[in-house]
């Protein structure tokens, strides 16, 4: 299956639609969930086309440690070291996932 240019993280990339981003850099997107399951909720996306976790983790090593490095930057940006957090990524349709680009869920406070 091939990336689909026209999901709504793409379009949020290109800034087609609108977000409430909390950090960026030159590899990934952070920004806050639409409908938040926890307190505090924001997803990390890839600024390269990447379906899902499957397809993510084949592009080069260094493009998937720069991103893991930064959601562990978003999470202490976003103050949640100390106190701890869930981190989730969904993959296909029976692992619920919604949106055909790579994220991942940063969930903390009460969870
Ligand atoms: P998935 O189920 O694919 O792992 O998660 C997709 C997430 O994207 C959901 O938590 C959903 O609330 C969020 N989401 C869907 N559409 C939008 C949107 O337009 N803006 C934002 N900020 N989040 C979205």
């Amino acid at each position: 299956m091939p990336y689909d240019t026209q999901n709504v993280f793409g379009k949020i990339l290109r800034g087609e639609i609108p977000c409430t981003p909390v950090y960026e850099d030159e590899h990934v997107l952070a920004f806050l969930d639409i409908a938040p399951q926890a307190p505090v909720h924001v997803l990390v996306i890839p600024k390269c086309e990447a379906i899902s976790f499957d397809d993510f983790v084949t592009k080069p090593p260094s493009d998937v440690i720069a991103f893991f490095t930064a959601v562990r930057t978003v999470a202490h940006h976003l103050g949640l070291q100390e106190s701890g957090y869930r981190l989730v990524m969904n993959h296909g349709d029976d692992g619920g996932q919604e949106v055909a680009h790579f994220h991942v869920h940063i969930l903390g406070g009460k969870i």
